[in-house]
């Protein structure tokens, strides 16, 4: 029960830290508590038939286990300083693109070499964005595909074990207090000891973190939120864009009220699906690396950047209150056509039957302009009529809509250079910290902790 290094959740922040930490000093004795469940007990119980949308399970095994939230995820792993988490910010742009790099090196090493690595550097398209108001951003995307990143995992854990790193699962964290000489967590009656800890508890774990951080007089702040719907097409539509990029993050300023609109995990031939935060249900999308589950469609989200200032100090109660609002009217996710949207009508099971377009997840057909605030719901309209002139065809009648997908922004934890907090020995990292959200940047975070207290 005493450990070198106590590490609160097994996402990407958790497992690189301890893979990095157990690289530079393999004698170390490193715990790992994780709320979910071992990879291959993940098992989440929608099947589209008897089960459709989400039963509210205990731990959801989408975001909770071995691999974190982005366990099923895509797995894009994208090099850039441009989006994904401001880590430049603490580390400088040359580390952090370098600890990506490291971190792309080790994926690849552990089943992702023969994936392929997309470049949106001076790339023709970003003209062709530029002459259209939009703003596509520069990343690498290494993308592993949902099947090759379970690989990747998988291979991870065996390493992780082998080196003697002890993993507890279904032991949620409920507190962490300073000891003499470290700290000690625990979970029910449980305590463990440790002379150092690393907390990286995710997006499921940020209200957690929350109440951690003011138990230990932590500062935080929380003033942004983005707010947006799923996208669905027929995978033609935007071919040209994801056969060369695969994943395009393009920008766009709202010439009404200069809000900024972007896409967001692009899926080329992917499905959407539903995810549930805290007992909130948004939705998401993912694709796989192999052909013979491709889908006819490719999806992506809007979203909308939503910044509070003085005296609102929750955006992600607002983002809440905006999904609740379609959990409440739909059940869980809501789809409507983009021509029933402008029309002003709400789209049936009828409707949707009769769609060129069929949707890959069964959602309630429903009216998202009763859910969404005019504010966002301009924007997005304005988004696909500006992405219409790059990718004719987005704008069609038959284009889905899927709502609400909300990205919420964790609290931004108060740390220094080297992510630790104000208590010594005590380090938040991933996508809990605020300053990571994506796979690469909470990796890499993983990595900069291990390489400063072991390197
Ligand atoms: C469906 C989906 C698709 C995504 N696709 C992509 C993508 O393609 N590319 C990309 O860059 N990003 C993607 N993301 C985001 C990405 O998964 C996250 O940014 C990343 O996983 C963050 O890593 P993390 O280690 O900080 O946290 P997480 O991955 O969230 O891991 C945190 C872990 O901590 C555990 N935990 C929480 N609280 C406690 C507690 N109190 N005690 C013990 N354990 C706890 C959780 O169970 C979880 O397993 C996706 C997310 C989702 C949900």
């Amino acid at each position: 029960m005493n450990y070198d290094v106590l590490i609160v959740g097994a996402g990407p922040g958790g497992i690189f830290s301890a893979y990095e930490a157990m690289r530079l000093q393999p004698d170390l004795r490193i715990g790992i508590f994780e709320t979910g469940n071992p990879l291959e007990k993940r098992k989440c119980p929608i099947d589209g038939k008897t089960i459709k949308s989400c039963t509210n399970c205990a731990t959801c095994a989408i975001m909770n286990g071995f691999g974190g939230a982005g366990a099923f995820s895509d797995g894009k792993y994208n090099i850039t300083n441009q989006f994904g988490g401001t880590l430049y910010e603490h580390i400088g742009r040359e580390k952090a693109i370098e600890l990506m790099q490291y971190v792309d090196e080790i994926n690849c090493a552990y089943g992702g070499k023969n994936t392929k690595l997309y470049s949106t550097g001076n790339h023709h398209l970003k003209k062709v964005c530029l002459q259209n108001d939009l703003h596509l951003l520069d990343a690498q995307v290494r993308h592993l595909g949902t099947d090759i990143n379970y690989i990747v995992l998988e291979n991870l854990y065996q390493h992780l074990q082998e080196k003697g790193v002890k993993f507890y699962f279904r032991t949620p964290i409920d507190k962490v207090e300073q000891s003499e000489d470290g700290y000690r967590i625990y979970s029910g009656d449980t305590v463990f000891e440790g002379k150092r800890c690393i907390i990286s508890t995710g997006r499921s774990g940020s209200k957690w973190m929350g109440e951690i951080c003011k138990h230990l007089h932590i500062k935080t702040r929380s003033n942004r939120v983005d707010i947006g719907v799923r996208v669905e097409l027929p995978a033609d539509v935007f071919s040209h864009l994801t056969d060369e990029l695969y994943e395009s993050k393009i920008v766009y300023k709202t010439k009404k009220f200069q809000d900024k609109v972007r896409t967001f995990c692009m899926n080329p031939k992917g499905v959407v699906v539903s995810e549930n935060t805290n007992g909130i249900i948004t939705v998401n999308g993912h694709s796989y690396d192999d052909p013979l589950k491709f889908s006819e469609n490719t999806n992506f989200a809007l979203l909308v950047s939503n910044h509070f200032s003085e005296p609102f100090n929750d955006s992600n109660a607002y983002g809440e209150s905006i999904a609740k609002l379609s959990n409440m009217l739909g059940g869980g996710v809501i789809v409507q056509r983009f021509g029933d949207l402008i029309r002003g009508q709400r789209s049936t099971a009828a409707r949707l039957a009769d769609n060129f377009v069929l949707p890959t997840l069964s959602a309630t057909p429903g009216d998202l302009s009763l859910v969404i605030p005019k504010r966002q719901m301009d924007g997005i309209i304005e988004m696909i009529y500006a992405l219409d002139k790059v990718a004719p065809g987005t704008a069609n009648d038959s284009t889905l809509l899927y709502g609400v997908e909300v990205k919420f922004y964790n609290l931004d934890v108060e740390v220094d250079e080297n992510l630790e907090t104000k208590c010594k020995g005590l380090f938040v990292i991933g996508d809990c910290s605020g300053v990571t959200h994506s796979l690469s940047h909470a990796s890499a975070s993983g990595i900069h902790v291990a390489r400063y207290l072991f390197k």
